[in-house]
């Protein structure tokens, strides 16, 4: 028996999403009392799988074969599969990504386990399973009973916190058995729509609404990003990028991107559910509106009652003299 964790990498880097994964894996491997076994897929150096040893990840089983550079979920679903079935593991744990949306379904058919999409807890128990996930957009939560003997859980981004636990880390490179049918359908190059940081990577966000009033008026969260800094881009509301005043790519919410920074300034932004979908997994969120009913400010952990364009030029000044 054992919990075997997938780590995903993003050219060939982790993120503090693959920590936060592997902490949570080594807690659920512990309620088990079982090992907790890792793998890589992709083109990650030792020196990048040894940081995984921070949080607990001892065994590491490393793909590094150049097919498997790029996404092929076919590919990708045999390869975990075989982990698996080799170190009989009872639990398989993903980050719940856009990538393992496309792996951890397939993998669940091919082992005839249980899934549960979207977890945002440590198990209540372990036999059976009972584990809670967000339902309804994240309007809501389930305890959900797997009773398979193969159980899958993808965790959400911010759910679970970093747990240091140095270990010594031991590398396999392992080759999967595949063969070229497996790799019909994959993506040969990933072309961004823009140099920014994306919003589903920033760390904080600085997100306009239609309080911003036009396309010139909302250059203002630019302005404020900036002065931020590393880690940190703009993101908007749907009806700003239907307007055209924001890119499509920053629209975040129930159509849009789903982001978890730990920090979301929600600017001149009323507060839509549908909105709200994409943001509820932020650590912090912080808003301004002139609405003092605006729903927003239920959600929000800091409010301002204010006009944006009398705040935000404050927030901006302190945010420097705080630099
Ligand atoms: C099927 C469906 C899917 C949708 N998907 C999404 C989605 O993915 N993402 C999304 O964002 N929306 C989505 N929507 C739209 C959503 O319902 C809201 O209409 C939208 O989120 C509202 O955007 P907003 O907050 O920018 O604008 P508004 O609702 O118009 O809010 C503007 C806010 O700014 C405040 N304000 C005005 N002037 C100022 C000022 N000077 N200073 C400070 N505050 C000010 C106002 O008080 C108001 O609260 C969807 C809708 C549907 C029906």
């Amino acid at each position: 028996m054992s919990v075997l964790v997938y780590t995903e990498n993003w050219g060939g880097k982790f993120k503090k999403l693959s920590f936060e994964l592997v902490s949570y894996a080594n807690e659920i491997a512990k309620m088990y009392g079982t090992n907790l076994v890792t793998i890589s897929i992709g083109n990650v150096s030792n020196e990048e799988l040894t940081t995984l040893g921070n949080y607990g990840a001892s065994k590491i089983y490393s793909i590094t074969d150049a097919k498997f550079n790029n996404l092929s979920s076919q590919a990708y679903t045999k390869a975990i599969s075989q982990v698996a079935k080799k170190e009989s593991a009872n639990l398989i744990i993903f980050a719940n990504t856009y990538t393992t949306r496309a792996v951890a379904p397939r993998v669940s058919i091919r082992m005839e386990a249980g899934l549960v999409p979207g977890c945002i807890a440590l198990p209540k128990q372990t036999e059976p399973l009972i584990i809670t996930k967000k339902a309804y957009s994240g309007k809501s939560f389930a305890d959900v009973e797997v009773k398979t003997p193969v159980k899958i859980i993808t965790l959400n981004q911010n759910s679970f916190k970093l747990i240091e636990a140095k270990t010594t880390v031991s590398i396999e490179v392992f080759n999967p058995e595949v063969s070229d049918k497996d790799f019909i359908a994959k993506s040969i190059e990933l072309q961004k729509a823009s140099d920014k940081l994306d919003v589903t990577d920033a760390e904080i966000l600085v997100s306009g609404g239609r309080g911003l009033k036009s396309a010139d008026k909302i250059g203002i969260i630019d302005e404020m990003a900036k002065a931020i800094g590393a880690n940190c881009t703009t993101a908007c509301t749907k009806p700003v990028s239907d307007l055209d005043w924001r890119p499509h790519f920053e629209h975040v919410g129930q159509t849009g991107k789903v982001v978890a920074p730990n920090l979301y300034f929600a600017l001149g932004i009323s507060g839509a559910i549908q909105h709200l979908a994409g943001i509820n997994s932020s650590k912090f969120i912080v808003a301004v509106n002139t609405d003092k009913d605006a729903p927003i400010f239920e959600a929000a952990d800091y409010g301002i009652v204010g006009d944006v364009f009398e705040v935000i030029p404050k927030l901006i000044e302190a945010i420097k003299e705080l630099k």
